[in-house]
């Protein structure tokens, strides 16, 4: 029996009085990926109802909303994205939808990184990767929370507080596994190019073999080229992201003789039983896999 059915048989008035409340204690919330809807729902707590758009294992580049989607976000009362130009797709959803909440850009407080790929002048939209930029997320999404639902504001202040302390205390152990690994074997190779605010964070130089966006495909050239500094920069493992197709890591795995490592995690959790189900359970994992290959290089 749940607690308003017992209520209701107690007194009609207090189940009456229980309705609103439990309508009003759960606000929906939409998050355009599995990582801002675990940060949202962690800085929320029982305030909000969080969904993700992109499932876990999901990729947040190149993504078609459902009509389902468009329904969930019609009915949201917060919607939290990223920004950087990750979400492409999101740029006419919110009204497509009649979309009329409060909407959250998570990495509105970050410092971009920005790049040149393919002669062009293009911003890496993988902030989250660094901790430090994660605190900033959580400050940006709370400060959103509060601002649609003011009378939950000290119990989200409370959470977003505790949960920043959380992630200063990840940043400082993945720095700790890092400290005895010497500046030259800090190399690691992966699939698509979602590690450069990590890399910068702790000291890693990185290679990929995709660019920044999994929407463009290297060509041939590039390919040869990457197989190249594998050989010259003596990188022994490459990583595949949960979320990117395998086959082109693999091949360049096989043609340099690298090992093909773990799956990491970059652009979307794995589900709740799975290593990464949570943004600080990814950060972990991710580390523990990179920390373990390096001692091989
Ligand atoms: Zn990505």
């Amino acid at each position: 029996m749940t607690r308003r059915m017992l209520l209701c048989g107690l007194s009609a008035l207090a189940c009456l009085g229980n309705l609103p409340s439990r309508a009003a204690a759960s606000a929906p919330a939409v998050a355009t990926f599995s990582i801002l809807a675990d940060l949202t729902a962690r800085i929320g707590g029982p305030a909000v109802s969080v969904r993700s758009l992109v499932p876990v294992d999901g990729d947040a580049h190149e993504y078609q909303p459902t009509p389902d989607d468009l329904r969930q976000v019609k009915n949201a009362a917060i919607l939290v994205e990223n920004g950087l130009g990750l979400e492409g797709w999101m740029t006419r959803l919110p009204q497509a939808a009649g979309f009329h909440g409060v909407r959250i850009t998570a990495a509105e407080k970050v410092t971009p990184r920005r790049m040149i790929e393919d002669g062009k002048d293009v911003i890496d939209p993988h902030a989250w990767q660094d901790p430090r930029n994660g605190v900033l997320y959580v400050r940006t999404i709370a400060d959103g929370l509060m601002r649609a639902l003011p009378d939950k504001a000290a119990e989200i202040a409370a959470r977003a507080a505790g949960f920043i302390a959380e992630i200063e205390e990840t940043d400082r152990w993945i720095a700790r596994q890092y400290a005895a690994i010497p500046q030259e074997k800090r190399r690691i190779l992966t699939s698509h190019d979602a590690f450069g605010y990590y890399g910068t964070r702790y000291g890693i130089a990185l290679l990929a073999v995709q660019g920044i966006s999994t929407e463009s495909e290297p060509s041939a050239s590039d390919i040869a080229t990457l197989i190249a500094q594998i050989k010259h920069g003596k990188i022994r493992a490459v990583f595949v992201e949960n979320m990117t197709d395998p086959r082109l890591a693999k091949t360049v795995a096989r043609d340099s003789g690298a090992k093909l490592g773990p799956a990491v995690y970059s652009d979307a959790l794995s589900p709740p039983d799975g290593p990464a189900g949570s943004y600080l359970a990814m950060l972990r994992h991710n580390t523990t896999q990179f920390a373990a290959a390096m001692a091989a290089n």
